[in-house]
């Protein structure tokens, strides 16, 4: 019999944990009785693309074509034989103590994408963390046109051979592809090229938190780009669930799928009822961390830290800059504290790991401190973290009994240290900030802070109050990640930027999470200047945190600062 669906998470994607979503997503559809398996294809092409065998091909290539700079061919000889080191480095149980060997380890496979891009002579830009092809997005035909090209997308003759040969053997009724980031779209795109021209019986359909930031535009994106049946946005459980039904059994009505953009020809089209729904958390089985294609002895962690999405949406939800209530359709939910210890101790016996990190937008301090005393009073030997507001109800006992049950690293929005600036972004961020820091390291939790540099009304005063704090307490913090602003489509600020003295200028792109824009806010800084004055704080601020900017320090998504947060605590950091 063949199977019902094969739920695909495309390259790039991160190599030190795969997407929840697909663990989410297979344990639901099965409990529905469909017949489904999870495919992590990103890790897959990691694996495939920083292999000796791959970077020897790239360097002969920079051989045969001569004029290669010689410090060039020197780096990939030296990758062809530390790339297996490397990737054996990240996965030692000491590495995250070891920051010599992890900076090694990161280097050597960054410096594979700088062969491997070499190597492409100007038509694609290739590491571990992005795929580009430049030009691609000016256009839909543009990016049409570079998915189907051979000498500018790798992923074309990756694809045939690793993805095709699975999926014609499992011979899936359907193919669910999610694209979590931007830098999985042409790759996604390209396995529904394949799929469409070789196995055309294959119904297709897609999905994943990208596609529902730019959901906008789906109505414009031509079927001949995105060849697939539906798209659908925002929560997939039920949707999917019930694309399924009328896919596999013929049962339900095309009209009545919620969250769901149908193939019309020529483009997609919001299925008739325009029905949105949000997944109740309560109705979720046990996610699955190995199903079926989840290797996880694949990612490059010393212990797999099991991504378990507790919640969603934010509570607070009103930040100028962020999209995130508009992709959660502004609803906060919980899984209640029961099904979540439930969850954790599934999750235990089937991964061996006790590491969690869980993928939230926000969580209330009394949730989780309701979870934290569920974990002491079951007794659970866990390691957790998550990201949170700097909300005053963490109070210093909260934080106290956190850290007992197990928490070992909190990522905050701080966005910037200026009340002004904090109160134009409506960032609830207050003077707590420096009290729940200081808490979190009294009790051995580290900590990672997000910045936002050049919000609109932002003086280079105000940035330079910023910057003075994180060097006044780098005692208290840990990690540190400075973003440059953009402006987001569905963000509150996108709906009236000339509040903010923001005035749109024509998209010369397609599907891009961020709109281009000009800034006449006379106190602000310009936004050409701003990676400059960026890069300025950053060498600056090294000399308080010497590893900003190392990847394994990127609060956001994880990379090797959970693991880097597990490790027993060596105390207080000191400075
Ligand atoms: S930035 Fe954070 S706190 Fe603000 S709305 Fe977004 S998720 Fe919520």
């Amino acid at each position: 019999m063949s199977l019902d669906l094969l739920l695909v998470s495309p390259p790039v994607a991160n190599f030190g944990q795969c997407s929840s979503g697909i663990s989410v997503l297979t344990p639901y559809l099965r409990s529905r009785g469909f017949d489904v398996r999870a495919w992590d294809l990103a890790i897959d092409a990691f694996h495939s693309f920083h292999s000796p065998e791959y970077v020897a091909r790239c360097l002969q290539k920079l051989e045969a074509a001569g004029g290669a700079d010689e410090e060039l061919l020197a780096t990939a000889r030296r990758v062809i034989g530390d790339i297996d080191e490397a990737k054996r480095a990240l996965r030692r149980p000491d590495i995250a103590r070891d920051h010599e060997s992890m900076r090694w380890a990161f280097r050597t496979i960054g410096d594979v994408g700088i062969v491997m891009t070499a190597a492409a002579f100007g038509r694609y830009d290739h590491n571990f963390r992005a795929f580009t092809i430049p030009s691609a997005m000016a256009s839909f035909g543009a990016l049409e046109a570079a998915v189907r090209d051979p000498e500018r997308n790798p992923y074309l003759a990756f694809l045939e051979e690793h993805a095709l040969p699975r999926i014609a053997r499992e011979q899936p009724k359907a193919l669910g592809i999610s694209v979590t980031y931007f830098s999985q779209l042409v790759p996604a795109l390209t396995l529904a090229h394949l799929v469409r021209e070789h196995l055309p019986e294959v119904k297709i359909v897609f999905g994943g938190a990208y596609l529902t930031a730019v959901d906008a535009e789906i109505e414009t994106i031509p079927t001949s780009v995105m060849p697939a049946e539906a798209v659908i946005l925002h929560d997939g459980e039920e949707a999917l669930e019930q694309w399924l039904a009328l896919v596999v059994r013929g049962e339900g009505s095309e009209d009545d799928l919620p969250n769901t953009w149908l193939n019309r020809g020529d483009r997609f089209r919001r299925a008739a009822n325009r029905r949105s729904v949000r997944t109740d958390l309560t109705k979720l089985p046990i996610p699955m961390w190995s199903a079926d294609g989840l290797e996880l002895d694949k990612y490059l962690v010393p212990k797999y830290p099991i991504p378990l999405p507790l919640s969603r949406g934010c509570y607070w939800g009103r930040c100028e800059y962020c999209n995130i209530s508009s992709q959660t359709a502004a609803s906060y939910r919980t899984r209640p504290t029961a099904m979540a210890i439930a969850d954790m101790r599934a999750a235990i016996a089937e991964t061996g790991s006790n590491w969690f990190d869980f993928p939230v937008d926000s969580f209330r301090p009394r949730e989780l401190h309701e979870l934290a005393k569920a974990i002491l009073a079951e007794g659970l030997e866990v390691e957790w973290g998550a990201e949170v507001l700097l909300d005053p109800n963490f109070t210093d006992e909260v934080l106290e009994e956190l850290a007992r049950s197990g928490l070992r690293c909190l990522r905050f929005g701080l966005e910037s240290a200026n009340a002004e600036t904090r109160k134009a972004m409506n960032k609830p961020t207050g003077s707590a900030a420096t009290r729940i820091m200081k808490a979190c390291k009294a009790n051995g939790v580290q900590t990672a802070v997000m910045l936002i540099a050049g919000f609109p009304t932002e003086t280079q005063a105000q940035l330079r109050e910023t910057y003075d704090y994180l060097a006044e307490n780098s005692d208290c913090i840990d990690f540190v990640t400075i973003h440059p602003f953009s402006l987001v489509p569905g963000a509150p600020i996108s709906h009236d930027p000339s509040k903010f003295g923001l005035y749109l200028l024509p998209e010369k792109s397609v599907m891009r999470t961020s709109l281009p824009f000009v800034s006449t806010n006379p106190v602000g800084m310009r936004n050409e200047d701003l990676p400059r004055v960026i890069e300025a704080m950053r060498d600056g601020l090294k000399e308080f945190y010497p590893d900003l900017g190392e990847l394994w320090t990127v609060a956001i998504g994880g990379w090797m600062t959970f693991p880097a947060c597990c490790v027993p605590s060596n105390g207080p950091k000191a400075n």
